[in-house]
């Protein structure tokens, strides 16, 4: 037999018995960034690898080590995108969205990396993220944040931890960056391989690193929050402030750097601790250099991405969605006139109730076969229509979630009944 073919690792089927838990979280979260005015973008999974190589930065974990890079037919180097908001920048600076207008975007889809995978890691994974772009002020940010906070309360989940750092402007991290070289170097035997590589390009990152043996250095190392010009303060201020009068809680993590380059001052993560060592289900901040950066005419921006997989897992985790999507009911059908007639009734039963969801039976079989599918199909009720019941312009109703009797509802009082069932 010839081997089966399976899905690349790291990369995963969503299958129909979870799709509607992501189709319910998509809907619920659709529904906030409406209620926000953010619209959607859709932008191309492949971008020219320039892109990310100029926004995300040379020296991070995504351009040196996880991208999808490939040549194609032409010779040009085109990468799968590993986020969204480059591909969004470069969307909005091409097709002058950013001309003296604010805009509030949103995008979902595939994000593509090589990483090692793990749970709450995947090779392909989804983001749903926003961006906001052309404003500078600290309301934005304090929005920004609570859009997403009204994504745990529309999905039901209790809420994640939020953490918030300001990485200041690239001028004030350059005098910082001299600092903790210096600390980090004084300590260079704690240092792991990869962290000596970074301490001469990118030494900030080290602050991001995930190593355990290297945390007791990390959190003994100088702050960014001393080297803050009064700008920036006052910017991170005025955030903090926002949030108490709301009353949204939050916690100053000072070690919050984010993997990306393009971040300036506020950075924000949501964190959970029900997933294990994947517990960040939200990260965003703000990129004012990024628009610039890539041949737009400078402008201030902001936004988020959330990792669906690991909003999905803490649904499922919490419980909540079970039982989504399940048919209302199964309809049962005797062979000959009654599957015609079965199928115009369900037609006009679909024309009067745009949200039931009902099967007819296709594939013919005894009753009792086909009760069992009805049962396995998780419906509600049996519909039943056989030659006795069709000649009397009735069906038979067999709840099969409950101890109640079958009874018998006329063709012109199916409407009725189910709207009296509020399905
Ligand atoms: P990490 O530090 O965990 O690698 P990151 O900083 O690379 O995260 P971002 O680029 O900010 O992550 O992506 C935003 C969100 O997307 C993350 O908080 C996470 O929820 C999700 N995410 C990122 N990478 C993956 C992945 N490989 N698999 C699943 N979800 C991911
Ligand atoms: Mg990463």
């Amino acid at each position: 037999m010839p081997k089966n073919i399976q899905a690349i690792r790291g990369m995963h089927d969503v299958l129909p018995d979870e799709s509607p838990l992501w189709q319910f979280l998509e809907a619920r979260v659709k529904d906030v960034l409406g209620q926000y005015g953010y619209r959607e973008i859709r932008t191309p999974m492949l971008e020219m690898t320039e892109l990310f190589r100029r926004s995300i930065g040379e020296v991070t974990d995504i351009v040196e080590k996880e991208m999808y890079t490939f040549q194609d037919r032409n010779g040009d180097s085109l990468t799968l995108r590993p986020e969204g908001t480059a591909g969004c920048v470069r969307a909005g600076i091409e097709n002058g969205l950013f001309h003296n207008q604010v805009q509030r975007l949103w995008y979902q889809g595939g994000m593509f990396r090589h990483e090692r995978p793990q749970k709450g890691r995947y090779r392909q994974f989804h983001q749903i993220g926003a961006e906001a772009y052309g404003l500078a002020g600290p309301d934005i940010d304090l929005e920004i944040i609570l859009v997403t906070r009204r994504f745990w309360q529309a999905l039901g989940l209790d809420e994640p931890e939020l953490q918030i750092n300001t990485l200041g402007t690239v001028e004030e991290r350059g005098v910082y960056r001299e600092q903790l070289v210096a600390y980090l170097s004084a300590h260079r035997d704690q240092l792991d391989e990869e962290s000596l590589r970074r301490l001469g390009s990118n030494p900030l990152r080290i602050l991001d690193s995930k190593s355990p043996a290297m945390k007791p250095l990390i959190d003994a190392a100088p702050s960014l929050m001393e080297h803050l010009g009064e700008a920036s303060r006052q910017h991170f201020d005025a955030i903090r402030q926002g949030l108490d009068t709301i009353g949204l809680s939050y916690r100053v993590n000072p070690r919050l750097v984010r993997g990306l380059d393009y971040y300036s001052r506020t950075v924000f993560e949501w964190v959970t601790t029900r997933l294990g060592a994947q517990g960040t289900v939200c990260a965003g901040g703000r990129y004012d250099g990024l628009v610039g950066q890539l041949g737009g005419r400078p402008i201030p921006a902001i936004g988020f991405a959330m990792g669906v997989e690991r909003l999905v897992a803490l649904l499922q985790e919490q419980g909540i969605g079970q039982g989504l999507n399940v048919p209302h009911a199964y309809l049962v059908l005797a062979a000959g006139e009654p599957q015609n007639q079965g199928m115009l009734l369900a037609e006009r039963l679909r024309d009067e109730l745009p949200s039931l969801r009902l099967i007819s039976h296709c594939g013919g079989g005894s009753f009792k076969s086909q009760f069992k599918k009805a049962d396995r199909s998780g419906a509600s009720y049996a519909l039943v229509l056989g030659e006795d019941e069709l000649n009397r312009r009735v069906v038979g109703i067999k709840p099969l979630r409950q101890a109640a009797e079958q009874r018998e509802v006329a063709f012109d009082g199916l409407r009725e009944f189910f709207l009296s069932e509020a399905f």
